[in-house]
């Protein structure tokens, strides 16, 4: 169930009322409800919490989390699925991010914090993305025959992409960058889906299944990133 441009899983169960969780770490939103709501009462229940949920959504993306990385040389950072390892050198003037082959050289000043280091990184990574989208959504806008107003590219914790379908504004995770391009082209594929469909419906399915045949290969290889992710920490 989509509300507000924010996946709610449902799960039906033999209870006596509806209860709405939001997840750690993800902040993956769950309303649980007896086994004989109808969905039109579950989605009235959830817009009803909206306000409430987009506000712990922020929380779980804001929260100073520990990071798995600590941006030290030795360290694995992935750029397109590749993995590199980290070189640190320190510099007095222009932070910089250089792959070498094999490593990835971050230059930053010599007392950086990891949080400065991280947006560095963060920057670079949004770069690389910002590379990529404007071919792939030429490429993926002809095909699907929708338009994407506006593109933007955001550090986002609980989700890969979304769309704000009256708007046609599409938001793209930097953390693709980290991932094999054709993650990058599935969400940018589902977003763009979702001009044509809002809903995560049978339709929109039938869509994805036109476009992307195989983008449930893809969906289970981003979804087993993200366990990956949290396991590290
Ligand atoms: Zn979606």
């Amino acid at each position: 169930m989509l509300i507000s441009d924010i996946e709610i899983e449902v799960i039906k169960k033999n209870i006596k009322n509806m209860h709405l969780s939001v997840l750690p770490p993800t902040g993956k939103v769950r309303i649980s409800a007896p086994l004989s709501a109808k969905d039109q009462a579950i989605e009235l229940f959830a817009i009803t919490k909206i306000g409430w949920i987009k506000k712990q959504i922020e929380k779980f993306e804001n929260q100073p989390r520990q990071s798995e990385r600590e941006y030290v040389s030795g360290e694995s950072h992935y750029l397109w699925g590749r993995r590199y390892r980290m070189e640190i050198k320190h510099t007095k003037t222009a932070n910089n991010v250089e792959i070498k082959a094999n490593k990835l050289i971050l230059t930053v000043r010599e007392n950086s914090t990891q949080q400065q280091r991280e947006k560095v990184m963060n920057e670079w990574y949004r770069a690389e993305i910002k590379a990529k989208l404007p071919a792939l959504f030429e490429k993926w806008e002809e095909i699907i025959g929708v338009k994407a107003d506006t593109v933007k590219v955001k550090n986002m914790l609980t989700r890969w992409g979304t769309c704000n379908v009256k708007d046609k504004r599409v938001w793209i995770n930097l953390q693709l960058a980290k991932k094999p391009i054709e993650c990058l082209e599935y969400v940018v594929v589902h977003e763009l889906v979702h001009l044509l469909e809002k809903n995560h419906t049978s339709v929109f399915v039938e869509y994805m299944d036109k476009f992307l045949p195989n983008w449930w290969v893809i969906k289970d290889q981003l979804n087993s990133f993200i366990m990956d992710r949290y396991l590290e920490e």
